[in-house]
């Protein structure tokens, strides 16, 4: 099948290069022609594991090609699937002007019936606004007749595991009431569907619902480990303990429930904003959402908290070394990752930091520049040595097992603060060092 996919993002990418691999010729556009020379010299703009040799692959076959030229685009696809952002507005609500210009795009060139699918998570209604619009701009054109459907088909796979969850979808939503929409949709994911079926035809609206109540359910497990961590800190009980007994429960389960230094990241924290702006629209009073919220934002600061107390409330003049900076492992996405919360206050309380990740350091050096405070070293031993304490941001696999004596000897007080509780406080112990967690007592 011909597709076209607009926006060469996470999403975008990743879901082109997967749907040319089982054969359809995808074409992707995008406004940024840097990315897109970049892309056709075999230049892959984000870090995602099995990414950059699929891309590759597919392009040298002839199935996955890149370019800015949107009529060409328009013209090659049946399906014109749109994967541009969707970023927060000043006032947290989804900014739509990048969906809403794909639209007109597409409506101002389209001579031949079109299905626009709508892969961005976009708040309900989105999709009928959508298809208003390009009913204006075809009837403006004279071609008011032209058969064209807005699908909503939202995207659910996770950064870091994103080309393994496209390829292995848990469900495929797709929102239509048009029987032919519907039929292309099934055959342009047939071949994802061949284990079981895993294909769930709804309504527009409950098609973009389903996104936002995905996100928001994920991101209040999050929040409410995080608080009972902070209970658990105050009450003499240890969060891992209690993370096992809970989840033991099959009702509960162990998915999402691990205490650590906050969401963050592209879709969580836009995600709850957004679906608390579009109740606050319908004067529907979100109260458990704007808790999430208010949680997440609390828990990025725990961390800061406890080495300003450790330090007695001075950190003037001490560096800090932190592994890890990407918003969690296997991508080198710093979108309100929890780190940067935590290097902005400890620069603002006079400390420097001296920084390891293995994939976000290119992305760190594009976010903050060259600045004296912040020293991004190419090894996490490099980090270590004479620093006043680690902190422990991203739960990178090789952050997993250090050589504890290494990390007694390399920093200069012997201290760890782990915000995604990776160690045993009591093996940490054992090698003279001291060590606080998210919610756990000290050994
Ligand atoms: P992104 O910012 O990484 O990429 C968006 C791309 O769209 C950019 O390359 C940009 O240049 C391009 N673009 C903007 N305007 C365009 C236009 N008019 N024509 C063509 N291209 C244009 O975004 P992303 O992270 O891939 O997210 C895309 C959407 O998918 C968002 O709505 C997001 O919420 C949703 N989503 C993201 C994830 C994720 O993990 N990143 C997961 C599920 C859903």
């Amino acid at each position: 099948m011909n597709l076209t996919v607009f926006g060469i993002g996470y999403v975008g990418l990743v879901q082109a290069a997967v749907l040319a691999e089982v054969g359809h010729n995808v074409v992707c556009v995008d406004v940024d022609a840097e990315k897109v020379k970049r892309l056709r010299d075999g230049v892959i703009p984000i870090y995602e594991p099995g990414l950059e040799d699929l891309v590759k692959e597919n392009h040298a076959a002839g199935r996955l090609a890149f370019t800015t030229d949107a009529a060409a685009a328009i013209k090659h696809g049946r399906i014109l699937i749109s994967a541009v952002g969707t970023p927060p507005g000043e006032d947290g609500s989804a900014d739509l002007k990048y969906v809403m210009a794909v639209a007109e795009t597409i409506a101002r060139d389209m001579t031949e019936p079109k299905i626009i699918v709508s892969k961005s998570t976009v708040p309900v209604g989105t999709c009928d606004r959508l298809r208003k619009r390009v009913g204006e701009i075809l009837t403006m054109r004279g071609l008011g007749e032209l058969e064209f459907d807005v699908v909503s088909n939202p995207e659910f796979l996770k950064e870091g595991s994103a080309v393994a969850d496209c390829q292995r979808p848990d469900r495929i939503i797709i929102g239509t009431q048009s029987p032919i929409s519907e039929q292309l949709m099934r055959e342009l994911y047939e071949p994802f569907n061949r284990n079981h079926e895993k294909i769930i035809v709804m309504d527009v609206r409950s098609a973009e619902f389903t996104k936002y109540a995905a996100n928001c359910m994920l991101a209040t497990k999050i929040s409410f480990i995080n608080e009972m961590a902070g209970l658990a800190d105050h009450l003499g009980a240890d969060i891992e303990e209690v993370r096992k007994g809970i989840g033991s429960d099959p009702r509960i389960g162990y998915h999402f429930i691990y205490p650590g230094s906050g969401y963050g990241g592209s879709c969580f924290p836009k995600d709850v904003r957004a679906l608390i702006k579009a109740a606050e629209s319908v004067e529907f009073d979100a109260t458990m959402l704007k808790a999430v919220e208010q949680r997440n934002n609390t828990q990025k600061s725990v961390l800061f908290e406890k080495v300003h107390q450790y330090f007695g409330g001075d950190l003037r003049g001490k560096r800090f070394a932190l592994w890890g900076l990407a918003f969690k492992p296997n991508t080198d996405d710093m979108r309100e990752a929890p780190s940067r919360v935590l290097m902005e206050a400890l620069w603002d309380a006079g400390a420097s930091v001296s920084a390891y990740d293995p994939e976000a350091m290119a992305e760190c050096q594009n976010i903050y520049g060259q600045r004296d405070d912040l020293l991004l070293c190419g090894t996490k031993e490099a980090a270590l040595r004479g620093a006043d304490a680690l902190m422990i941001v991203t739960e990178w696999k090789n952050f997993k097992a250090p050589s504890f004596d290494m990390l007694r000897e390399a920093l200069a007080t012997p201290v760890i603060f782990d915000g995604r509780n990776l160690y045993n406080p009591k093996t940490v112990a054992r090698h003279g060092l001291e060590y606080f967690g998210i919610g756990r007592q000290a050994a």
